[in-house]
């Protein structure tokens, strides 16, 4: 394998260093070049450990909250699963590192068609990615091993907890849209309903129902 620039080896320095452990992670953050992802006037900040400005007045999301997020998730090789809110691809891609099938929804046409090229460019085959609203999930393609969410909302969508599988894993922002009061959590499906686990304060975009007129 190529060997790392040093600004990539400085960030997983810091990545590790705040929390993010498991090396499946790490290889995927080492492996995906951050730096397709982000527009260009903010290049020289792409392996800063910062979230920044995408097109359609979105973000691409903080290195660290990627990272713990991609391990509260625990995806193994052999999952499917899904992401709602492709963005700039950046999450998709790394998730699509970590497991068999990933299948990412996005409500901006314009973000997906740019996300959908650079997934070509990174062959990185097996994401299917479809424009839509994801607070739906993606019915036809249910049910998942693991859902992730990276917009916020202020309640669970109650098709998402359908599409995921028994003992499935969902990661997702819950709290005041557009406020300051969010929180990651973590969801397990159980016989009896759903297991809540609080466990990092963020600040994200929010899910938005419907789609845009564009
Ligand atoms: N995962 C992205 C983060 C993008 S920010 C990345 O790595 O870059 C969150 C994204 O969720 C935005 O692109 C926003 O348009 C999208 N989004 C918000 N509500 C949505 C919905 N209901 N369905 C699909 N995408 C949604």
């Amino acid at each position: 394998m190529k060997k790392a620039e040093p600004r990539v080896i400085r960030l997983l320095m810091e990545l590790r260093r705040m929390g993010v452990a498991d090396t499946r992670v790490l290889s995927a953050i080492e492996r995906i070049p951050r730096a397709l992802f982000v527009a260009e006037p903010f290049l020289d900040q792409a392996y800063e450990n910062t979230a920044l400005p995408i097109a359609c007045a979105q973000t691409i999301s903080q290195p660290l909250v990627v990272g713990l997020m991609s391990q509260a998730l625990e995806v193994g090789e052999r999952m499917k699963v899904l992401e709602v809110g492709t963005g700039s691809g950046y999450q998709a891609a790394i998730l699509a590192k970590l497991c068999r099938r990933l299948y990412s929804v996005e409500r901006h046409k314009p973000l997906l068609a740019e996300a959908e090229a650079r997934f070509r460019h990174l062959r990185l085959h097996n994401i299917t990615c479809r424009a839509g609203d994801g607070s739906r999930g993606w019915p036809e393609q249910a049910p998942f091993d693991r859902i992730m969410v990276t917009a916020a909302a202020p309640d669970i969508p109650p098709a998402l907890v359908e599409q995921l599988k028994p003992d499935g894993i969902m990661v997702l922002p819950l709290g005041d849209v557009g406020g300051i009061d969010q929180e990651l959590v973590r969801i397990t499906r159980t016989d009896r309903g759903i297991d809540i686990q609080p466990f990092l304060p963020v600040r994200f975009v929010p899910l938005v129902e419907g789609m845009p007129e564009e």
